[in-house]
């Protein structure tokens, strides 16, 4: 036998009680028609038992049926009439007389059985039944809001089944059940917004709520009737999930005694297939309702479901309709703006309106964003390291942030709710939807706990609730729930955003592409202008030469001369350096591992020879190998040496270094220098063309040899760069592939 405890109270087979309750009695056939069970009751009907009936064909019964019609057998033919009508419906219910007493029989199937009940049709409520259930869904659906809709539905069920008290439960997401509406006699309390522990309703009762849609407790204290069968099918419970008999968990009836409710109804409402809440009846005396006027409450019930189910779909299509439109916005901006965070946050519609939120922020490309109501900067950015290590897919939501990261507890009146999308992974980039707390006040009937008991083996009972005091709580931390809605409006606007970002990408990697080929179009132009340029102006010099030796010319033109040659030497030397760095740019590179420390130490003998200053020291540290073009590794290096030499020049004591070390990927080498230095506002441009500081007008040079050095360093995947204090000395680093990693 099944007993209730603390592991299992959830999984009390409540479909298959093996009792029924006794104020009506039941029988099931097999396939053969053959009574496989029985209730023990019935004998207070029939002047059989249980016993004697039980294996015997279901016509032994019959003749203790009175019915208008002949005496034929019938109940066979009221099955088979029910199985061709593929349900049982049409038959039920089926009226009859037991001793002069009028009876309801009932049929239906469970598993392969035929469950037969008859309960009494007795009833104190008006005849004219059909006609107050039309009157009364006629009065409910008269008005436009919801709880007016609802209390109506609590007062015309309180008028059919004649109950002291009709509730409207509403069951919450987290399972818990809310009194909505609520039609009472007078002098009751109301336990109207009172709320009830998800307890107090096991699952397993929930679900068979799902199927069978009514249920009545005629009376808690009457004794249920056991349920007896053969030896055959004792190992089989009878289902009793669709039976109108079926008893009740004890648990349940203590719970209802507890509550002084004697008898109670109730009515599953459904919405979209789950369950939204029940229209639950209590009656204080002991209160039988018959098949009819159950059914008649059931349907008011159903058209209650309808209406919730049409109300529902009504507002979600308003709201989706509200976020598509936004959405379409968006995706418009996205398709406008090349600029993602202008696109999402700076318009008239931003990703806020996306999903039904107060505020969003978008993390995106080394960017906060904000729109509406949000943290400030700097705990979004905590938020986002959090992120980064707990949220797991790629979409995340709580309306309790406070509680998962205490962090948020300071800033809950803008962020107890957090709907987050990911767009990077990688990146660390998110959309985040934040929402409000909204701080409430529940009124709980009773403490919201199971009490246990301790039999006296000292085994733990779970025991239905005795307390129904009122018992408040207050509710921080926490904001309304984000909606299925919300989550799927969130990824078509992730989805949105991704595809603007691969468009935006492969749109630079096209221009990126573009400007590649525009460099070596213009490479080729300045290589071929310079080339031609050289011709004609050796034609200027060589005249001009010739004028100022053959010519006895006055000294006015003498001068003019003079700065013609000048001018065109100038041009001369601008025109080859021009020709060098293009040269750089065409040529192709013939890669091979470079021995360093011949090379440098040339290079120093030469600069040493050369020097304006004879305390220069030039120091050679290690000196790796390099895997490059010989030549232009050659133009790296002298380039960047003689510049340490020329710029170190006016220091009592020049010292320039030169050293290189390996890198697990590269090999790097430092060349630094104790001269000038270079002011910081300089440094980013003095790898371009031309560039000469206003310091160095004393030093002669072009301001071509690092712009060489850059090209040469980038043709061969290298890096540049370099670290200088102005007037202390510069440091220049160039790196290059490793051999290995080449
Ligand atoms: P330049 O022919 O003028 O030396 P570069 O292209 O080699 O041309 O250098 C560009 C500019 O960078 C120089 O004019 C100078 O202002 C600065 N520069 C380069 N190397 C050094 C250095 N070692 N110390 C100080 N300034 C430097």
């Amino acid at each position: 036998m099944f007993i209730p405890n603390l592991t299992n109270c959830d999984k009390e087979p409540i479909h298959i009680p093996g009792k029924i309750q006794s104020h009506g009695f039941l029988i099931a056939l097999d396939q053969k028609y053959k009574v496989a069970y029985s209730s023990e009751n019935i004998s207070e009907y029939i002047p059989l038992t249980a016993a004697e009936i039980l294996n015997k064909h279901v016509s032994v019964i019959e003749s203790y049926l009175e019915r208008g019609g002949g005496d034929e057998p019938f109940l066979v033919q009221l099955i088979k009439l029910g199985y061709s009508a593929k349900g049982f419906e049409p038959v039920n219910p089926y009226v009859l007389s037991i001793k002069g007493k009028i009876f309801n029989l009932i049929i239906n199937k469970s598993a392969t059985y035929y469950l037969l009940e008859f309960e009494p049709e007795i009833s104190d409520l008006r005849a004219d039944l059909q006609r107050e259930v039309g009157r009364s869904l006629a009065e409910m659906l008269t008005d436009k809001s919801l709880s007016q809709l609802l209390n109506k539905t609590a007062e015309q069920i309180k008028g059919i089944i004649g109950y002291d008290r009709v509730m409207i439960y509403k069951f919450h997401e987290d399972g818990h059940g809310e009194v909505v509406a609520e039609a009472k006699n007078e002098g009751l309390d109301s336990l109207y917004g009172l709320h009830y522990p998800a307890t107090d309703i096991p699952k397993q009762a929930r679900e068979l709520y799902k199927i069978n849609l009514i249920r009545l407790i005629a009376d808690v204290n009457a004794e249920p009737s056991a349920i007896a069968t053969v030896a055959d099918h004792n190992a089989n419970p009878l289902d009793l999930t669709h039976s109108v008999l079926r008893a009740v968990s004890p648990i349940h009836i203590q719970y209802l005694k507890n509550m002084d409710v004697a008898s109670s109804f109730s009515i599953s409402l459904i919405n979209q297939g789950e369950l939204w809440g029940l229209v639950a009846c209590h009656n204080y005396s002991p209160r039988f309702i018959n098949y009819r006027e159950r059914e008649s409450a059931k349907l008011v019930g159903q058209v209650l479901s309808s209406a919730l189910s049409f109300r529902q779909n009504e507002e979600d299509q308003q709201v989706s309709n509200k976020l598509k439109a936004a959405i379409d916005a968006i995706t418009r901006n996205l398709l406008r703006s090349n600029d993602i965070n202008e696109a999402l946050c700076c318009s008239e519609v931003t990703i806020q309106d996306a999903v039904d939120s107060e505020g969003a922020a978008l993390l995106f490309d080394n960017h906060v964003t904000l729109a509406g109501n949000t943290p400030d900067e700097t705990f979004i950015k905590e938020l986002a390291v959090w992120l980064e290590q707990n949220m797991e897919g790629d979409i995340y939501q709580t309306n309790q942030l406070p509680n998962v990261f205490p962090a948020a507890a300071e800033i809950k009146d803008t962020a107890s709710g957090i709907l987050v999308c990911r767009i990077s992974r990688e990146l660390n980039e998110y959309i985040i939807w934040f929402k409000p707390e909204v701080v409430a006040t529940i009124n709980w009937a009773g403490k919201p706990e199971k009490p246990t008991v301790f039999d006296e083996n000292g085994m733990a009972h779970i025991s239905p609730r005795t307390s129904f005091e009122l018992w408040s709580q207050q509710v921080n931390n926490i904001s309304t729930p984000w909606t299925p809605q919300d989550l799927r409006s969130a990824v078509q606007l992730r989805d949105e955003v991704n595809y603007a970002i691969s468009r935006r990408a492969n749109e630079l990697r096209k221009l990126n592409e573009k400007l590649r080929e525009a460099y070596d179009e213009l490479d080729a132009f300045s290589y071929t202008i310079s080339h031609d340029l050289k011709n004609p102006l050796t034609t200027i010099k060589s005249y001009s030469q010739l004028l100022n030796t053959k010519f006895e010319l006055e000294p006015k033109a003498k001068y003019m001369v003079e700065r013609i040659l000048s001018g065109a030497q100038k041009m001369q030397e601008m025109i080859q350096e021009v020709l060098n760095y293009s040269k750089v740019g065409q040529a192709k590179i013939e890669s091979r591992p470079i021995e360093m420390s011949k090379m440098l130490i040339d290079l120093k003998h030469d600069l040493l020879i050369a020097s304006e200053n004879e305390n220069l020291t030039i120091n050679i540290g290690e000196t790796p190998p390099i895997q490059g073009d010989e030549i232009m590794v050659f133009q790296v290096f002298s380039n960047l040496m003689s510049n340490a030499v020329k710029y170190s020049k006016k220091s009592d004591n020049p010292v320039v270094n030169i050293k290189g070390e390996h890198t697990s990927t590269h090999v790097e080498y430092a060349i630094s220098d104790n001269g000038i230095g270079i002011k910081p506002h300089e440094v980013h441009k003095i790898f371009d063309l031309f560039n000469r500081s206003d310091e160095v007008k004393d030093y002669e040079g072009s301001g071509v040899g690092l712009a060489i050095v850059k090209k040469i360093m980038e043709k061969h995947q290298g890096r540049i760069w370099l670290e200088s204090n102005y007037g202390e000395g510069s440091t220049f680093f160039v790196s290059f592939q490793r051999f290995d990693t080449v």
